[in-house]
């Protein structure tokens, strides 16, 4: 027996002893599907970095690293698309097996290769997998590479889909993101499916972006209307009164004084507006035809 076959068997014999002692339930009993009591439980940690790894690499355990994640990411993004529906929106909680046919295969496929053992333990019966990864390098020589790449591949899926984290993982849907990760609500609907917490800040600064820019055309169109209003039978008897510059300052007077008496107006236009800002064509413009449009007295203001 060589040293390192004589490690695994002690490593083997340590996890039967820890089958021994009541196996940690880190499980939430409101999940839609029931876990099966094992003595190994998934490292999140270590899932988390192999679905997120990627690296263009040829060379060996890089390599082999990228198969494994490559392979094992099908199945988790058939298994997450279970609870999406074609409109993107995105329910964890409806993660099924029924939406998920290759990832059923792949379990299948997995338990008839005599990967999983019943132990008895004071605790009853709880199932031991017979993991290929923690095998020490002698112990999987001769496995061709295909079914190594198969099996650490598919005994990952096994423990994921026996954990919470079944239901808790999600990929960000921000096409250029595509990252893994753990959710903190998974029984909630997200609309426009879920987010990594940096795509879900940069969304949120982009929605306030354009909420200012609401904010800015309103106010815009505001001004338009207060100096159609005021100033409609001045605009309207000579098309160049936007070149007669008193009348302009006048203008911009009316509204800066009208900009100072509204908070949402002084908002955007905190300094006011001058007679510059009259003369500029979009502005004399959208002024004139409003002053021009029939029942320009009836167009209401809200301040
Ligand atoms: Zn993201």
């Amino acid at each position: 027996m060589t040293q390192s076959q004589a490690g695994w068997i002690d490593d083997f014999a340590s996890s039967l002893a820890s089958s021994f002692l009541p196996v940690r339930v880190d499980l939430q009993a409101q999940l839609p599907i029931h876990p099966l009591r094992t003595v190994q439980t998934l490292d999140a940690e270590e899932l988390l970095t192999v679905l997120n790894f990627k690296d263009e690499s040829r060379e060996g355990l890089v390599w082999r690293l990228n198969r494994i994640s490559d392979r094992l990411r099908r199945w988790v993004d058939e298994w997450l698309d279970s609870g999406r529906g074609a409109d993107g929106v995105e329910c964890p909680a409806n993660r099924n097996y029924e939406m998920a046919r290759a990832v059923v295969a792949a379990i299948y496929k997995y338990s008839t290769r005599g990967k999983m053992h019943l132990l008895g333990t004071s605790d009853g019966l709880v199932l031991w997998f017979d993991l290929q990864e923690e095998k020490t390098p002698p112990a999987s020589k001769g496995l061709p590479l295909e079914v190594y790449i198969e099996t650490v591949a598919s005994e990952k899926l096994v423990l994921l889909l026996n954990s919470d984290l079944s239901y808790k993982l999600a990929k960000c849907r921000e096409p250029e993101c595509g990252q893994y990760f753990v959710l903190k609500h998974w029984n909630r609907t997200y609309r426009g499916g879920t987010l990594c917490s940096s795509c879900q800040r940069a969304r949120s600064l982009r929605s306030a972006a354009e909420a200012t820019e609401d904010e800015r055309d309103d106010a815009l169109r505001q001004l338009h209307i207060l100096a159609a209003k005021k100033f409609k039978g001045r605009i309207l008897k000579s098309p160049e009164w936007h070149k007669d510059p008193a009348l302009r300052n006048r203008i911009a007077q009316y509204l800066s004084e009208q900009i100072e008496n509204s908070k949402s107006l002084t908002k955007i236009y905190p300094d006011g507006v001058t007679g510059r800002w009259v003369a500029r064509r979009t502005n004399w413009e959208k002024i004139e035809s409003t002053a021009k449009k029939e029942g320009a007295n009836h167009v209401s203001v809200s301040l």
